[in-house]
């Protein structure tokens, strides 16, 4: 698990984090188990990843 978290840390660090990005915290409470839940991208949506549960969370515009 650590080595998929590494991953995603690369690919983030490749990526030009959009300014306004930067307002979403970088970690949140899992809703599921009660973790930590770590920010992400994926495919440029934004969203949280818990190592404890693999929960992911994506974030939504409506
Ligand atoms: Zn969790």
């Amino acid at each position: 698990m650590s080595d998929l978290v590494t991953n995603l840390e690369k690919r983030r660090e490749k990526k030009n984090v959009k300014k306004e990005y930067l307002l979403i915290e970088n970690e949140i409470d899992c809703p599921r188990c009660y973790g930590i839940m770590m920010l992400h991208l994926e495919f440029d949506l934004p969203g949280y990843f818990c190592e404890e549960c693999d929960f992911i969370l994506h974030l939504t515009r409506y």
